[in-house]
């Protein structure tokens, strides 16, 4: 891992043993799946507002329960649209028995609001989630943009103004960052429900979102949920040379919702209204009011009539009289173009109908990651960073000068720099580490259609980020699949920089040649054997206010590497977070697969094994990687039919290049059978020797029999290791690799059959192999 890093200067270096990460669990995701919408179910969605009122009254501040089940389900599935007020608005639910009155308000925040979608960080928007949160259930999402997610971890999940609930902390909630740019949803995990996120402007540029929801199963059919946002005509940002500029948030979210009002597919807005008419422009801090409401809906109601979608008006300051002029003011001119709800705490909204629950989504463990020797790297803000010292590739600064000793203390190396210069300048340090990797998951959903010949399936990729490091605030996060080029001089330092006379430099070069060739081996067969440390990640970070030195561009193009890359990340120290990479539907084909053991066939053949009657042969779907990414090992969660509920199997999917295709297995098959069966026929008396072994020459005679006991035909794919000459075949491989060693006795082949096989019809294989075995 290589990460770019601009430092104050004085720093500190430290060594430490070997630091072993435990293992870390992942959560995969329900993907999404397009299917045509079931026509018996009604596609309405049922809101149960906990909290309408925008700010003071706490028992009654922004907070939505939204779930596409009716409530007389008792496992009907929640997601809150903001969390100002939680355990209060389910109690009035209760009495208004817009819950069944024997809920337990308990067991329901536990077990049922199953995500809370944040809009903005404001505290009247999530002091109910956060106050509620150290009873609650951990494998919950919290869901909204990346700034938002932010301040709920760096404002109240710090220790300080709450206990750290998050994934790092007492491992209660996980994160999930949705990408404002996206044009398509994505699955809230344990619901059925889809999510796409819009950013608006709260007081230009504090930044609140919308969130579009639909159900995975019924996209046709969506409701718009608006955080706070002012008008576009008063956000505005001045810019350090007084110009100003206007996002238009608004205007571009409308634009995204017309195609929506037009289809007859977006059922509703919730969109706030602060403040009566009277409020002047400039004491809107990021509001709206009825003629700036009336105003923006009619832009989008230029793309198309509003008649058919309910306008429910939230955040209403509780100030006297205020809801009752903003529903006067709503209720003449251009308000009679639209349909306003006016909510109130607890009675349902909107109702739906029953549609089945779905099941909890599967979680698996990681492969264990395994981490080298560590430097920690003490910052000037005390905190403490991890890095291999034979990773440091370089310090520089503009005029930055500096000296270091290399102090060897018991167990612990320290080198102290210090800057001479007398400036401020900022260092950029450069170096490469384990101290942070990431990890890939795929899901990946069989789509069930009522054609077979149409066979598709929906695969999906997050990248789990670890970070074990220190907390960290990435421009770049580039995830990289390949080996970068960790060059064996890594640990050399430029002299010109270094002060080091060119001897010293010299001398460290040749400590490196030496140093390198003997932990060459080890070295390699670590990162051979766990697939985590292949995917390694590059960040150039910049700490803000801080123009330093930039060479972010020199390793670019330098490997063969392939970049996964996000913006704007905010890493913790000891934390995963998932980001997503791709989200695709492709086709596939069902295949069976047969391995067949070289060495066991040995074995068996010279009597050192028991003949097995049955080689394994598992049914695999076989895809085309189509997509723009290089697709890196990494466990895959297979799932298929309706609410992807029933699980499949787990898998790996191994390394795919892009335009290369990939299998994952899915089923041990039981009716379709494939039996090898090898016969010497002829031994050559002849003997020879070859580096002072001797041989004999056997001729054997195979016969691989491939049964289809199934009622369709199938398509098997046979796989064989066989050592010796190959001839005869009586179906032609459709690959053959011969690898020929001069050292050894026989050449390998490795061969790939791909057959066709009609129902209830055993197909035979037939080759001669010469083998020349050991006398
Ligand atoms: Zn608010
Ligand atoms: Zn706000």
């Amino acid at each position: 891992m290589q990460y770019l890093l601009k430092y104050k200067y004085s720093l500190h270096f430290f060594s430490i043993s070997i630091l072993a990460l435990t293992l870390i669990p992942i959560i995969l995701i329900t993907v999404n799946e397009k299917q045509t919408p079931d026509t018996h179910v009604s596609s309405v969605f049922y809101v149960i507002p906990l909290g309408t009122t925008g700010g003071l009254d706490e028992d009654n501040i922004s907070s939505y329960l939204l779930t596409s089940v009716n409530d007389n389900n008792p496992n009907s599935t929640y997601i809150a649209l903001d969390g100002g007020t939680i355990r209060h608005g389910i109690e009035i639910a209760i009495q208004h028995k817009s819950l069944p009155s024997n809920t337990d308000k308990e067991t329901f925040i536990r077990e049922q609001i199953k995500a809370y979608l944040i809009s903005h960080g404001h505290l009247d928007h999530n002091s109910g989630f956060i106050l509620n949160t150290p009873n609650d259930k951990s494998g919950k999402f919290i869901i909204g943009l990346n700034e938002t997610i932010n301040i709920i971890r760096q404002s109240y999940f710090n220790n300080l103004a709450w206990a750290d609930f998050g994934s790092t902390g007492l491992k209660t909630y996980d994160y999930q960052i949705l990408d404002p740019l996206s044009t398509t949803s994505v699955p809230i995990a344990n619901t059925d429900f889809n999510v796409r996120i819009f950013r608006l402007c709260h007081t230009c540029p504090y930044l609140s979102s919308a969130f579009l929801i639909s159900r995975r199963y019924q996209p046709a059919a969506s409701i718009l949920y608006l955080g706070d946002t002012g008008p576009d005509d008063v956000e505005k940002i001045i810019q350090p040379d007084n110009t100003t500029y206007s996002p238009r948030y608004l205007s571009q979210l409308w634009k995204a919702m017309a195609p929506l009002v037009s289809a007859d597919e977006l059922k509703a807005i919730f969109i706030e209204v602060s403040f009566p008419n009277e409020r002047p422009d400039h004491l809107l801090f990021g509001h709206l009011t009825p003629n700036w409401l009336l105003k923006e809906l009619n832009v989008l109601r230029t793309y198309h009539s509003m008649e058919k979608v309910k306008i429910i008006v939230t955040h209403i300051k509780p100030e006297k009289g205020a809801r009752e002029k903003i529903i006067e003011q709503l209720s003449s001119g251009d308000a009679s173009y639209f349909t306003f709800i006016f909510p109130q705490q607890a009675p349902p909204v909107l109702h739906a109908s029953y549609i089945p629950p779905i099941q909890p989504t599967v979680s698996t463990p990681l492969p264990k990651v395994q981490l080298g020797n560590l430097v920690l790297l003490e910052t000037t803000d005390n905190g403490l960073l991890a890095l291999s010292l034979s990773n440091v590739k370089s310090i520089r600064g503009v005029s930055l000068k500096t000296i270091y000793q290399r102090k060897i203390f018991k167990n612990c190396l320290s080198i102290e720099y210090k800057n001479e210069s007398g400036s401020n300048d900022t260092g950029l340090m450069k170096y490469l580490t384990f101290g942070i990797t990431w990890a890939p998951s795929y899901n990946l959903v069989l789509l069930s259609s009522e054609d077979p010949s149409i066979k598709r399936l929906r695969l999906s990729s997050k990248a789990v980020i670890l970070n074990d490091i220190e907390n960290m605030n990435v421009d770049n996060l580039f995830c990289i699949v390949g080996f970068p080029n960790v060059s064996k001089f890594a640990s050399v330092v430029d002299p010109i920089i270094s002060g080091e006379d060119v001897k010293a430099f010299l001398d460290r070069l040749k400590q490196c040649e030496v140093e390198s060739s003997r932990s060459h081996h080890y070295g390699n067969a670590n990162i051979m054997s766990n697939s985590v440390m292949m995917q390694q990640a590059v960040m150039p970070i910049s700490s803000t206010g801080n123009n330093g030195p930039s060479d972010s561009q020199q390793d670019s193009g330098v490997d063969d590497l392939h970049l996964y890359e996000f913006k704007n990340v905010l890493l913790q120290k000891k934390e995963r977070l998932m980001l997503p990479i791709f989200d695709i539907e492709i086709p596939y084909k069902d295949v069976y697969h047969c391995k067949i053991d070289a060495t066991r066939t040995e074995n068996i053949f010279y009597g050192h094994d028991e003949k097995k009657d049955f080689e394994e042969v598992w049914h695999s779907v076989e895809f085309e990687n189509i997509s723009n990414f290089v697709w890196t090992t990494a466990p895959i969660v297979i799932t298929k039919g309706q609410l992807e509920q029933q699980f499949i199997g787990q898998d790996k999917l191994t390394y795919t290049l892009k335009g290369s295709t990939t299998f994952v297995n899915l089923t041990k098959a039981l009716d379709v059978r494939v039996q090898l069966d090898e016969k010497v026929t002829v031994t050559n008396s002849k003997q020879f020797t070859l580096f002072r072994v001797h041989y004999q020459t056997d001729q054997i005679d195979g016969k691989i029999l491939v049964m289809n006991y199934k009622s369709e035909e199938v398509v098997v794919v046979i796989t064989a290791t066989l050592m010796g000459k190959m001839n005869n075949y009586s179906i032609a491989p459709k690959k053959d690799a011969v690898k020929a060693d001069n050292n050894v006795a026989n050449q390998r082949h490795d061969i790939q059959w791909e057959v066709n096989i009609k129902p209830k019809q055993t197909l035979e294989i037939k080759y001669v192999r010469s083998f020349n075995k050991r006398v």
